[in-house]
């Protein structure tokens, strides 16, 4: 049997329960996002404490040190309670290598708060890319994703259970050629470790304007290098909800697609959505809905991406239980039925997560 790694230790599948897939918990140190610059001179509110008074420009995209970071275990904690109090059990933290991940804050927040916490190997955009990577080949890549996921993180003993997020930039699409290789290196990983994985794809398209749509290449390239399509989400798809046929023709392909933004409603993120729309809350209930009656049920899962401090109910976002406080109940009288809810928050996440030998 093949048990699924946590941070504070190996599960069996049949208790991972309610899971979201795609969250970030703590991350440490200085924010990644704009760790190139060393003047922040023409972000004003960079080093502003959030308050309601700058609250609005930060859901308009303006930088802020503190948004960028979610090192304090402390409340990260608490917001995650919000989460167990709606009947989760498992958070998977996408936040991978380069983004000032810190497996062992994730255990003490494991511990703090009872839930099943999911630590991940994998690599964010090319521009966060830490230097070394580039002298790497796609293999030596994949040994180091495998090594985490076997032996345990940067010493800690603390294993990976799922790889992600690897990101694509925009720019060329869908992939610059060191995210490929980072993408090839996720899939033998994933073949020789039977894990969970997810890509993070080019989110909108700057030469032809408007949304990206471009998964349907990250399926061919998992398919040419053979890794489990049973084992894999494209992460964001609600972003690019307006394309339901794009999504009919991925789900078509046989993977599952990730609605995690749930709660990004009311922001508008000009360096992550490149001026396009970002749909509301209602949109993602609806869509949902639409692709359930097609009986699509077993290829979705939801999360709420929490990335920002903003997004963190005690900033004025609504947290890691949008979906389960909220979502869930809309979806029921959308005609939604109870088996297909428990597919998308149960055994969809299950049969990603549990390495193929245990399934
Ligand atoms: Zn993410």
């Amino acid at each position: 049997m093949n048990l699924i790694q946590t941070v504070t230790g190996p599960i069996h599948p049949n208790d991972l329960g309610i899971v979201s897939l795609h969250e970030h918990v703590y991350s440490g140190g200085e924010p990644a996002l704009y760790a190139d610059r060393e003047d922040h001179s023409d972000f004003p509110h960079w080093d502003a404490p959030i308050t309601i008074d700058i609250l609005g420009a930060l859901r308009r995209g303006a930088p802020n040190r503190q948004n960028s970071s979610l090192n304090d275990e402390g409340i990260a904690a608490e917001e995650l309670g919000h989460f167990a109090a709606h009947g989760g059990r498992t958070v998977v933290d996408n936040t991978g290598v380069g983004l000032s991940r810190d497996p062992e804050a994730l255990r003490r927040i494991a511990e703090a708060t009872g839930l099943n916490i999911i630590t991940t190997t994998g690599f964010y955009k090319h521009a966060m890319h830490p230097p070394w990577v580039g002298r790497m080949t796609a293999d030596q890549v994949a040994d180091l994703m495998v090594t985490e996921i076997e032996e345990g993180i940067d010493g800690t003993g603390i294993r990976a259970g799922s790889i992600g997020e690897c990101a694509c930039s925009e720019d060329p699409l869908p992939y610059h050629p060191e995210e490929e290789k980072i993408l090839r290196a996720a899939c033998r990983a994933q073949i020789r470790t039977g894990v969970g994985f997810t890509i993070h794809p080019s989110i909108f398209d700057a030469v032809r304007g408007g949304i990206a749509t471009v998964g349907e290449a990250y399926v061919d390239l998992i398919e040419q290098e053979g890794a489990d399509l049973d084992s894999f989400y494209l992460s964001h798809c609600d972003l690019s909800l307006d394309h339901l046929d794009y999504h009919r023709r991925l789900l078509d392909r046989g993977i599952t697609i990730s609605y995690d933004t749930f709660g990004y409603e009311g922001t508008n993120l000009p360096g992550f959505l490149g001026g396009c729309r970002m749909p509301g809350d209602i949109e993602r209930v609806n869509a949902i809905a639409a692709l359930c009656r097609e009986g699509y049920d077993r290829q979705i899962v939801m999360a709420q991406d929490v990335g920002m401090r903003m997004l963190w109910k005690r900033y004025g976002g609504s947290g890691y239980s949008l979906v389960l406080e909220w979502a869930v109940p809309l979806l029921r009288t959308r005609g939604v039925t109870e088996s297909q809810i428990h597919n998308m928050l149960v055994e969809n996440p299950k049969r990603i997560l549990t390495p193929a030998a245990g399934r």
